[in-house]
């Protein structure tokens, strides 16, 4: 496999998937470029070697072309982080893109318009009506499947190399996140520094154990993480479920959980999981104590009781104090940690005890020695609330592409560059 350090790209086009997809504010200012920072090493090195660069990229979930999700709002900084003046096509596809592309200079970038306005980079039909027969479906189907080919390989044609920089997509086979990878051969298609890095923690905590092995999964619902739950029984030692999904297994156990978030479809799941956990030797630890409101508000009136104790009109929404000894004393005694989810109501700063209690264990655990990779949406939220975030190994930029990967599924941008 062709590596992006021993690539030189003197000369050479690069045609760079990366995620770019930040949050905005109602007048489109960037409110954390955490994901452009993330890709600056790749596009740097391109450009140190005197190459130049095509990048393309996705904002949002667009139907079709929307103001809203232009990346023309992104072109001010990422000129500024990159200390480059970047050219910008209306289209990623069409004469003007085609035309820019054909004329870049080595050290020169150009950044096409969102991917996604386009229904073939997601090979996802667009405009059927609801009632649409199977029939129509099939058709439409086949019809984008003819034209997403032309939009792969009008994408590939821009450039000498492909290189996916782009984790958070990982986990689809969309047009420039996997197919376009056929168009270029193994010497000419390479992860960006971000992916190989996100690929080694995976690996890491996948396949190069050092243990005690404890995972940390919280979050709200249970139903979301039960791939993940399976996968890992079968991988951890320490299991330690926190956050919202506690109330399903504490009632499940027969406990009393008042207004408790809960998934009552899932009570059989949870035994299963818990039975699942005791064939395999796996130290389920559930929390013992909550710290429960009369509403679901940071302002709520609260109390600290049994987790199996909580009375009607009070929900839980944290763990609490001897909740969070144990969950310490788990987590500092452990050398690969996972944590995906925050064990309450974090965005409630009266909430966010538990959380920031794990998040400091875990750093405890790094700082002496321990491999720690925090990933998926809101447990990065926590370590970055905390000032945490470099006192782990790893925070992954992927939020559902992390989850596929600790599931064990083969991530479709990855395979492309592998095989
Ligand atoms: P997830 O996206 O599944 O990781 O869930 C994250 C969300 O779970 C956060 O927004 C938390 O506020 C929420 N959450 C965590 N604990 C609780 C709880 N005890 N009750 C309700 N929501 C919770």
């Amino acid at each position: 496999m062709q590596s992006i350090d021993k690539f030189n790209f003197a000369g050479k086009k690069a045609f760079v998937r990366v995620d770019f997809n930040v949050p905005l504010d109602e007048n489109f200012n960037i409110t954390d470029d955490t994901r452009m920072r993330a890709a600056l090493p790749t596009l740097k090195k391109i450009l140190g070697d005197g190459g130049s660069i095509i990048i393309g990229s996705h904002l949002g979930r667009p139907k079709g072309v929307t103001d809203k999700y232009s990346l023309k709002h992104i072109l001010p900084h990422l000129s500024e982080l990159l200390g480059v003046d970047v050219q910008f096509a209306n289209d990623c596809v069409g004469e003007e893109a085609a035309v820019k592309a054909a004329a870049l200079q080595p050290g020169e970038v150009l950044l096409l318009e969102n991917l996604r306005f386009h229904a073939e980079e997601e090979g996802k039909p667009r405009g059927l009506a609801e009632d649409a027969s199977d029939e129509e479906k099939k058709a439409a189907k086949a019809a984008l499947k003819v034209s997403q080919k032309e939009f792969t390989k009008t994408l590939a044609s821009y450039a000498d190399c492909y290189v996916n920089d782009a984790f958070g997509t990982a986990h689809r086979a969309h047009a420039s996140t996997a197919l376009i990878a056929e168009y270029f051969d193994g010497d000419h298609k390479m992860f960006g520094y971000l992916m190989e890095k996100e690929v080694k923690a995976v690996e890491r905590v996948l396949n190069d154990i050092k243990r005690p092995f404890t995972a940390i999964m919280g979050g709200s619902k249970v139903s979301t993480k039960i791939e993940i739950i399976e996968n890992l029984l079968t991988k951890v030692d320490n299991l330690i479920i926190a956050g919202g999904m506690t109330y399903t297994f504490t009632k499940a156990l027969g406990g009393k959980i008042g207004q408790s978030i809960c998934e009552d479809d899932k009570l059989d799941l949870a035994l299963d999981l818990i039975k699942k956990a005791k064939e395999n030797g796996v130290n389920l630890v559930l929390a013992t104590d909550a710290k429960i409101g009369d509403s679901f508000s940071n302002d709520a009136n609260t109390q600290i009781v049994k987790v199996n104790e909580i009375p009607d009109g009070w929900e839980g929404l944290d763990i609490g104090p001897e909740s969070e000894k144990a969950f310490a004393e788990v987590i500092k005694s452990s050398k690969t940690i996972l944590w995906n989810g925050p064990t309450g109501v974090f965005e409630f700063d009266n909430f966010t005890h538990g959380s920031r209690a794990v998040g400091e264990a875990i750093a405890e655990a790094t700082r002496n020695g321990a491999f720690s990779l925090v990933g998926g949406g809101d447990s990065v939220a926590c370590v970055n609330k905390f000032g945490l975030a470099d006192k782990v190994s790893y925070v992954s930029t992927g939020g559902g592409a992390l989850l596929e990967a600790i599931e064990g599924k083969v991530l479709p941008g990855i395979a492309a560059i592998q095989k």
